[in-house]
């Protein structure tokens, strides 16, 4: 990643990290990418998800015509640590009919009226009997809400309470023409390679139906992000995407992964919920001051999106299986909107209208700047570490980028060289002295190119 570039100002000119993101990828149109990734939900957003079954094999295999990841099957009965693959789910068809004939619940016309891993059904029932398997939020009579029952077998459909109060006492048709039998738990994977074995892990889930923000935001910032890094001429790191069902799919992921990939993995960072308008989370892993906590801390405190930072908890999206204790991966989590604190989590209001181009491509920016700022994360020596070295003769003094930013970018190269004994990051010298990383970084570079800084290893050996 070895690239020239001017000397970034202390406050972003461009909107947020654009100027450092625009000298790695020139082409780089915020707007564009906001409404392909929306465009992309769009198309994924009809198909039926779930934990298993042909909806996350076709949400893969549309995937792949945007980036080309491998499609892998786990069979149901394998056991995965203290769980198993369970059977596979599919369904074509689900209704209730009343009196009439007439479909008053149709899964045709959004598949979050069936409840995911319902079990088939045909029957007749009287509503007393049928009210026992309905779902609706009073407090939202015009949503329909999102349930689940992988693990219990049962059957249920969900629609909004308005409709459900319409139900007259009568008899109804009911089918849910599903199947759940022996299959395969499908996920995707796409590595870039780097010129190290040590892994980057992104890791988003791919199980919820027709539900935007929950997991098909995740899914398109993800997508965007490989494409750009691959795009990389040089990579240090080399990265791993993961589209996976939540919970059973990163337990499965780690269980055929332990020996292999799992060791070698250095950072990650899970994406959930990452399309809504609301401000910017970082949780951190279960470790609190790996490299990846204090880095998004750090980024997210130079950008100018607003922003908390939270503390790792064992609930959540799947940082809790990589954070698990026999695992404790550096593994956090970005998100907008947390989970289960704003009223469209898990109901047919998180739809195509509560993600926006503009968030997805903001959240995607700060995605980019994690890479860039991993890859430029080095340990450097000052080559002259007996006093300052005489800046001005080698034209490094009041020589460098516009007027306005002569004076940050002196203040980088004077904090580099001073704390560049060996033992610090450009990443300590970065949050040591309040500056931004990517001005510490070509503070750094700049230093190096005049032989006044080296690589901890060259420097040992000089
Ligand atoms: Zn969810």
């Amino acid at each position: 990643m070895s690239v020239t570039r001017t000397m970034p100002t202390l406050q972003a000119e461009n909107g947020m990290f654009l100027r450092e993101i625009r000298e790695l990828f020139a082409e780089f149109d915020p707007a564009k990418l906001g409404e392909n990734m929306h465009a992309w939900i769009r198309e994924l957003y009809p198909i039926c998800r779930s934990i298993t079954g042909e909806g996350v094999r076709e949400t893969l295999r549309r995937m792949q015509r945007w980036l080309p990841l491998e499609i892998r099957e786990v069979p149901s009965g394998t056991k995965v640590f203290d769980w198993v693959v369970p059977n596979e789910w599919n369904i074509r068809d689900a209704y209730v009919k009343g009196r009439t004939g007439e479909r008053i619940i149709d899964f045709q016309k959004s598949n979050l009226h069936v409840v995911s891993y319902s079990v088939p059904f045909r029957g007749k029932l009287k509503l007393s009997e049928l009210n026992q398997h309905l779902h609706s939020l009073p407090d939202r009579p015009d949503w329909i809400p999102y349930r689940t029952s992988y693990y219990k077998e049962g059957w249920g459909f969900c629609l909004a309470h308005e409709e459900l109060l319409r139900l007259g006492d009568e008899e109804y048709d009911v089918c849910i023409d599903s199947t759940l039998q022996p299959g395969s738990l499908t996920y995707g994977e796409y590595v870039i390679p780097g010129s190290s074995e040590a892994e980057v892990l992104i890791s988003t889930h791919i199980c919820h139906p027709s539900l935007c923000n929950d997991n098909l935001s995740g899914i398109v910032v993800a997508l965007q992000w490989a494409i750009h890094l691959k795009q990389l001429a040089k990579r240090r790191y080399t990265y791993r995407f993961v589209f996976i069902p939540g919970t059973i799919g990163a337990i499965t992921w780690l269980a055929q992964n332990e020996t292999s990939a799992v060791p070698r993995i250095r950072h990650g960072l899970v994406l959930s919920g990452v399309g809504d308008a609301g401000k910017l989370n970082y949780k951190k892993s279960r470790r609190g001051n790996a490299e990846v906590d204090r880095m998004l801390a750090h980024l997210l405190r130079h950008s100018e999106e607003d922003h908390t930072i939270l503390d790792f908890s064992p609930y959540g999206y799947d940082e809790r299986q990589y954070c698990s204790p026999g695992f404790n991966l550096p593994v956090g989590r970005l998100s907008r909107s947390i989970h289960g604190t704003f009223p469209q989590y898990h109901t047919s209001a998180d739809d195509l209208d509560f993600v926006e181009p503009g968030a997805l491509e903001r959240s995607l920016r700060i995605c980019l700047m994690f890479a860039l700022t991993l890859e430029g994360n080095r340990t450097m020596v000052n080559m002259n570490p007996r006093c300052e070295p005489r800046l001005g003769r080698r034209g490094l003094y009041r020589a460098i980028g516009g007027q306005a930013d002569a004076g940050a970018a002196e203040m980088a190269m004077l904090w580099v060289l001073n704390l560049s004994d060996g033992a610090n990051s450009l990443l300590d010298v970065a949050e040591r002295s309040n500056l931004p990383f990517a001005a510490i970084e070509t503070a750094a570079r700049m230093l190096e190119q005049h032989e006044l800084l080296g690589d901890k290893a060259e420097g040992a050996s000089a």
